[in-house]
């Protein structure tokens, strides 16, 4: 008999709580977990799910336009916005119920309310009852951090853009990561006139720099309004809307200010530090190779990691922690050549290095076709796609392959694999051609441009 309630407490419900408690109560752990929002997490109350969800709706209008070149007559469209939002809603509260069935059906006990760390081995829940258990994980994700500047109570977040009453007419959003792009384009889609405000060159920090430029290139070619090296000092709430104040004094009218401007890991009052765990200046927990923390008796995983915040590492990390502590299988979460889609409009679907950060480690060559998409010839849309790879001149091994344009996505998941394996130039060389598509790019680019 264990002298604990449960061999696991799990501190938070989504993507990677939810998998470690069912995975080691699998493993036949007497499990425990706490959520004190909505079971999922982020990604399918908050983040992924219904964001996708909005691509797709903002992509309609365009199809509709593209129709009329291949012999369609479409009739008059208007977009709802209140319809878009409740059908997202029932989607995502049937994913919420999904993940509540996981739990339980896998004899998980759940509570749904806030938990906090009390020592090494007890959580208080909010209603004030204590738990004990062997093994603490701490599954909390993370939160939308604001710029702090005056009138940023004004400003909403992509917490609250799910459920805005009307699609903003103005939108500005503030900010340069995956998360600020996306819903430039989800915003534009669907009819906002919307403005980009980051404060460096050039967003998507971190991604190679043709992509990034490609994208900027294509997302104003769509109407929207980029302004880099600017900076916000103040949102003024007037009797005609917000008024972003850029440095300078430029006033930007918006009817909702976006501010998407990075997110802090979630480990405020949860009363780590004070029981000996070591965070990062960010408020990270500072976890080993297997996500333990350095209190023994406490394991992290997902965002609040802040090792590479997105919904399948904090799977894949969940996943490796129950293998190590329930299943007596030390696993080390792997976070080498993680694929990864960015929904901009057009998409990104990016695995590997950049030119840049490859080009300084290694000697390389770079294969890059740009090119027109089939689609776009009947429509006329003056679009581009980019397909792009970074290849170690030496030993021909694949680097980084960068894919911009439709299912750019879906493309990467499978080039993820070939790169994942080791794969040169040659092994994608010998695959023949899938024609007519846009990926047999990725098989035919002969010479390599630099
Ligand atoms: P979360 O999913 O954030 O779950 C943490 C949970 O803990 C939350 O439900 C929270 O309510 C709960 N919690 C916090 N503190 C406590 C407490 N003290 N007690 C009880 N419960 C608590 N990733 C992708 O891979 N692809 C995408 O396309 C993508 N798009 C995104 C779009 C947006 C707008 C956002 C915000 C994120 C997106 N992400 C995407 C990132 C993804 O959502 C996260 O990486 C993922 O959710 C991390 O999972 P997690 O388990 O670490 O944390």
């Amino acid at each position: 008999m264990s002298d604990f309630d449960y061999d696991l407490f799990v501190i938070g419900g989504g993507s990677g709580g939810v998998r470690a408690a069912r995975m080691s109560a699998q493993f036949g752990a007497k499990v425990a977990i706490a959520e004190e929002y909505r079971w999922g997490g982020t990604c399918v109350i908050r983040g992924c799910v219904p964001k996708k969800l909005m691509v797709y709706a903002s992509t309609y209008h365009e199809h509709f336009e593209d129709a009329a070149g291949f012999g369609w007559t479409v009739g008059e469209s208007r977009f709802d916005w209140k319809t878009l939002i409740a059908n997202k809603d029932t989607e995502i509260a049937r994913l919420e119920g999904i993940y509540g069935n996981i739990l339980s059906s896998n004899g998980v006990e759940s509570f749904a309310q806030r938990a906090v760390v009390v020592d090494p081995h007890t959580v208080r829940l909010a209603d004030g009852t204590e738990k004990s258990a062997k093994h603490i994980l701490i599954a909390t994700g993370g939160t939308p951090r604001k710029l702090d500047i005056p009138g940023a109570e004004h400003t909403i977040t992509s917490n609250e853009i799910f459920h805005l009453d009307a699609l903003p007419q103005r939108t500005v959003v503030i900010g340069g990561g995956y998360i600020a792009a996306e819903f430039a384009g989800i915003l534009n889609g669907l009819g906002s006139d919307v403005t980009l405000s980051y404060r460096s060159d050039l967003f998507l920090r971190g991604f190679d720099r043709e992509v990034r430029e490609h994208v900027a290139a294509e997302m104003r070619a769509k109407g929207i309004t980029l302004r880099f090296n600017t900076q916000p000092v103040a949102v003024h709430k007037t009797p005609d809307g917000l008024k972003v104040e850029l440095e300078g004094g430029e006033r930007l009218p918006a009817d909702a200010v976006m501010m998407a401007t990075g997110r802090v890991p979630a480990t405020q009052g949860l009363g780590l530090a004070e029981v000996g765990v070591k965070l990062q200046a960010n408020g990270a927990v500072e976890v080993d190779d297997y996500s333990q923390s350095s209190v023994p008796s406490i394991f992290a995983v997902g965002d609040v990691t802040s090792r590479m915040e997105l919904t399948p590492v904090a799977i894949r990390e969940g996943a490796a922690f129950a293998e190590t502590i329930f299943n007596a299988n030390p696993t080390k979460p792997d976070h080498a050549l993680v694929p990864t889609a960015i929904f901009t409009q057009p998409e990104i679907g990016t695995v590997g290095l950049s030119e840049e950060v490859a080009g300084d480690a290694h000697e390389i060559e770079v294969y890059a076709s740009t090119f027109r998409p089939m689609v776009a010839t009947l429509s006329g849309r003056e679009e581009k796609m980019l397909m792009k790879m970074i290849v170690d001149k030496p030993t021909q091994k694949v680097l980084g392959v960068h894919i911009i344009g439709h299912g750019a996505g879906e493309m990467i998941q499978m080039a993820g694999i070939a790169v994942k394996m080791g794969a040169t130039k040659a092994d994608f060389d010998a695959t023949v051609a899938v024609h007519p598509t846009a990926s047999e790019e990725l098989v035919t680019m002969k010479t390599p441009v630099r």
